[in-house]
């Protein structure tokens, strides 16, 4: 299935001169979302050994607690500042539209765990950066990264320099 005839471009979201990628359109169609889980699985097959799923608020959600399921691992959510309740460890970050926080609870990742990551999209790779110092702060080793979606044109691969990277479309 060519996944690029089910995105959605939506012009001047969330601010002018951003061409967004929607993927609500291939959420909302069984056939291209079970296709796109699949394939997920086939690229964390091939990251090797990994004890459990990493995915940041809100999108990661979307695709990571489902392969969590589909795979038998746990899933560990990463949410914006203030929403989880328990202790968090915390990481600020560069969006590709202004700064944020990250919070993941202390006791999400054990030492030594070994932690495969999971987001709908690769930009500039800010986000997922400050996924992989959430998994690192805890002592969790990243197995790789997956997106459903990369921006080939931002080099979000140059700040993920060492870590195996993967995903299903490319732009
Ligand atoms: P980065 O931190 O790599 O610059 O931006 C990636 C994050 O921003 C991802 O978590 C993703 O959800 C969101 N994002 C940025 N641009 C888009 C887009 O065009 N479409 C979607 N679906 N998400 C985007």
């Amino acid at each position: 299935m060519d996944f690029k005839d089910k995105l959605r471009h939506v012009m001047d979201f969330p601010k002018e001169g951003i061409d967004f990628i929607d993927i609500t359109t291939v959420l909302q169609d069984s056939e291209a979302f079970r296709e796109c889980m699949d394939t997920f699985k086939t690229l964390a097959e091939k990251m090797g050994d990994f004890d459990i799923i990493v995915g940041s608020e809100s999108r990661g959600f979307i695709f990571g607690a489902p392969l969590a399921y589909h795979m038998n691992k746990g899933f560990v959510p990463v949410r914006k500042k203030g929403k989880l309740p328990y202790k968090t460890v915390r990481e600020e970050y560069d969006l590709e539209y202004g700064t944020d926080v990250l919070e993941m609870h202390s006791d999400a990742i054990k030492p030594g765990q070994r932690v495969l990551i999971v987001d709908d999209l690769l930009a500039t790779g800010g986000t997922t950066q400050a996924n992989i110092r959430l998994v690192e702060q805890l002592g969790g080793e990243v197995a790789g990264v997956i997106f459903f979606i990369e921006l080939m044109s931002l080099n979000g691969r140059d700040k993920l320099k060492g870590y195996k990277v993967d995903s299903i479309v490319k732009f």
